[in-house]
């Protein structure tokens, strides 16, 4: 089940029914915990931050075998979740399970901080990233550059000024719109914009979550009129 982007108010219905009924809820440290609290009383809750997804993989195909389990996960489970990886092994175990989409923070993130990611005229293409492959590796930033439209990056604050130089060398413009929003959909959001080329400084002190948006709709947004 996609718990949403952080507010509570952001979950599906499906998904806060599945909550209401279950027996054992499997949390991420990403889920709000006004919605763990709409578990019944006798739910089992189990968070999963000190396990390894092997060791949660296992635990929802043991547990799926006798009981109701909602694994509850931030914004939606198949986006930079790792659902794809529980549903597998799941469905290799032979134990039936349904997905709830969430709300994702792609989608949710820059509407909250008024940025739109696309705009016609402006940008009429998305591409989502994370800012820091599971190897360690960097991101491809030639690709990330060539793209053309509106950038949305993952998991990036903590080397955003890596991953700013990186896509200026690859030829994006020092002065490009950046933003980057912290928490959003909380009620402590905050958002920072700045060109590319400064926006890592602006946004050292930010707290994550966050997510970094580039690109020249960002120039679109209401903020940036009122
Ligand atoms: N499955 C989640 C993403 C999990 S990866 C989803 O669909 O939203 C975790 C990353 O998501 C964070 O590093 C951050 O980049 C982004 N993120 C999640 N919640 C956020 C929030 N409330 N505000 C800003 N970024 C958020």
């Amino acid at each position: 089940v996609g718990a949403g982007p952080g507010d509570p108010g952001l979950i599906t219905v499906r998904g806060l029914e599945r909550i209401r009924s279950c027996e054992v809820l499997v949390v991420d440290r990403l889920v709000p915990p006004e919605l763990v609290e709409e578990a019944p009383e006798d739910t089992l809750v189990i968070h999963r931050d000190d396990l390894d997804q092997d060791a949660v993989n296992e635990l929802l195909v043991k547990l799926g075998r006798d009981y109701e389990v909602v694994r509850l996960k931030g914004g939606d489970p198949f986006v930079f979740g790792r659902g794809g990886e529980e549903a597998l092994a799941l469905a290799e175990a032979g134990i039936q399970f349904e997905i709830v989409p969430g709300v994702s923070s792609i989608a949710a993130v820059p509407a909250a901080a008024l940025v739109p990611v696309t705009h016609r005229g402006v940008s009429d293409r998305v591409t989502i990233a994370s800012g820091h492959a599971a190897d360690g590796s960097e991101p491809d930033y030639d690709a990330l550059a060539r793209q053309g439209g509106t950038l949305v990056l993952f998991m990036a604050l903590q080397r955003l000024d890596r991953v700013a130089r990186g896509l200026i060398g690859a030829g994006l413009a020092p002065s490009t719109p950046a933003a980057v929003v912290s928490r959003g959909t909380l009620p402590d959001q905050e958002v920072v914009t700045a060109p590319l080329d400064a926006v890592a400084e602006a946004a050292r002190e930010l707290p994550g979550p966050a997510l970094v948006v580039v690109g020249a709709d960002i120039g679109q947004s209401p903020r940036t009129t009122r």
